[in-house]
């Protein structure tokens, strides 16, 4: 028999963010912070989101109860294993659907359940039949099955089935399949079974994850498993937005998933469950559209496709030229043009070597940086439009944290006050605060490194800050984390305001 090699017509996207996601070591969401996740998932339109597993804890019945009771359009499900207590928990949170998780390898059978073949094929008919007696969708996986014996797969499948399963999914828990061998098993039990949809759940543990997920949408599943940021156990699940975009750029199949929404989705799921995206990270990573290399910021002026296979707009985000000692000339004249700055030849040289310099002694130039070493070789007066005029800080216990800002900007005197989650917020906060009022400056990124050991470690605050298509970077290091993050975003805010476009047409007319 041919295998068919095509993409289903419907491909669907069974987003498990909250539930295998949320089993990465370290992580625990409040229902609340499940919920913002759920809509944010709902908004990218994803078709399933399995919010949680019931039966753990109060909390998380609680919030699958308040994702399902949310009126989203993706269907809301609950992860169950197949004991009778678990499916009663989901029914009370209201899921529309249970993804119900029996073991189907005899390394989970002997060691972990202690139970037979023949009381597997049981459970599998009985948990199946209450699940649907009750009028939920039954998601039925196959825990480990890409180490199960084949007959007996189909055989647990099968009681399933005529049980009413919904949907089976032979889940590659431990991430040992290839693209060939998911081809196989897919292709095998479209075979045995010739109509039920089939999902595909991988993990990354040799980061095959999802080019397995592919492998098996091409073979007879028709909807995948996946977490967004690829968060999971161990080396975590295949990634949502890897598989979509893949999709979308190198097969030209369309997924109904916005994927202009993916980098905020990913950033918020970051934020929320604390688990930050390595930069190199596809798609979602830091420097996913970043360029400092000489050869390649040339290239991306030129034409963007010469160094990226996808525009970043494509995923909600933007493309950003960064100096560095990989930085070639035309990277840096193309920073210094965004304030303004036109260095002759001679210059421009001198720039070029003075910012390879720093990066040989393996620090990192920020756009401040690059600002203040073309100011000293083009002899320019330093224009620094803000400067910090006084800061007062207050915090303690019983105490909001609040903080007090003298700023002189543009010449005129502000002061702003503002409170935070702790001294730094309120710091930065009240800075915002007094700056909004003059230039729409939005904080993207914040990052703190102790460079060395004890409590008086010297601070290295790192900051991104946007106006408009504008972004720069910029650095604070102190021994005081409030006046090294002041320090970064003030130096990066001046970068933002500074044109000396404007500043010689004043001086001509
Ligand atoms: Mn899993």
């Amino acid at each position: 028999m041919a295998l068919s090699h095509s993409f289903p017509e419907k491909i669907r996207i069974f987003d498990t963010t909250l539930r295998d996601g949320e089993q990465t070591p370290g992580v625990s969401l409040t229902p609340e912070n499940k919920l913002r996740i759920a809509k944010s998932l709902d908004e990218l339109g994803v078709d399933v989101i399995e919010a949680g597993f019931a039966v753990v804890s109060d909390g998380e019945a609680k919030a699958i109860k308040l994702i399902a009771k949310e009126g989203l359009r993706a269907e809301v499900y609950s992860f169950a294993r197949g004991v009778k207590e678990d499916i009663d928990a989901v029914l009370k949170s209201e899921a529309k659907g249970v993804h119900l998780c029996i073991p189907t390898s005899n390394l989970h059978l002997q060691h972990k359940l202690k139970k037979g073949k023949e009381e597997i094929l049981r459970l599998t008919e009985e948990c199946t039949q209450y699940t649907k007696d009750h009028g939920l969708i039954v998601e039925l996986s196959a825990e480990d099955a890409t180490r199960s014996d084949f007959n007996f797969l189909t055989k647990m499948f099968a009681a399933g089935i005529s049980a009413g399963a919904d949907r089976i999914c032979p889940c590659d828990t431990v991430g040992v399949l290839t693209p060939e061998k998911t081809i196989e098993l897919y292709s095998n039990l479209r075979k045995k079974f010739a109509k039920i949809p089939m999902s595909a759940h991988c993990h990354d543990d040799f980061g095959l994850g999802v080019a397995n997920s592919i492998a098996a949408l091409k073979s007879g599943a028709d909807q995948v498993h996946a977490t967004m940021n690829g968060l999971g156990e161990r080396a975590g699940n295949a990634a949502l937005e890897e598989i979509v975009v893949a999709l979308k750029a190198v097969y030209n199949v369309d997924v109904s998933v916005k994927t202009e929404l993916l980098y905020e989705t990913s950033r918020l799921v970051a934020r929320l469950t604390g688990i930050p995206v390595q930069p190199n990270k596809a798609i979602v990573g830091e420097n996913a559209f970043v360029h400092e290399s000489g050869m390649h910021t040339h290239g991306i002026l030129a034409h963007p496709l010469t160094y990226e296979p996808i525009s970043p707009e494509l995923v909600g985000r933007t493309r950003r030229l960064v100096s560095g000692k990989h930085a070639g000339s035309s990277g840096i004249k193309a920073s210094l043009k965004e304030i303004g700055l036109y260095p002759n030849d001679e210059q421009l040289k001198e720039i070029f070597l003075r910012v390879k310099t720093i990066g040989d002694k393996g620090k990192r130039v920020t756009d401040a940086d690059l600002q203040a070493i073309a100011e000293a070789v083009m002899g320019l007066p330093k224009i620094r439009p803000l400067k910090l005029e006084g800061l007062t800080v207050v915090t303690g216990d019983n105490v909001t944290p609040t903080a007090s800002v003298q700023l002189n900007i543009n010449g005129k005197t502000l002061t702003e006050a503002a409170t935070g989650v702790g001294p730094v917020d309120a710091a930065m906060n009240a800075i915002r605060k007094a700056v909004s009022a003059v230039e729409p400056i939005q904080l993207e990124k914040y990052s703190v490194k102790a460079i060395t050991g004890g409590t008086d470690a010297v601070t290295e605050v790192a900051v991104s800050l946007r106006k408009g298509d504008r972004t720069a970077t910029a650095m604070g290091v102190n021994e005081d984390i409030v006046r090294a993050s002041v320090e970064a975003m003030l130096s990066g805010m001046n970068v933002l305001m500074t044109d000396y476009n404007k500043l010689n047409s004043k001086e001509e007319s």
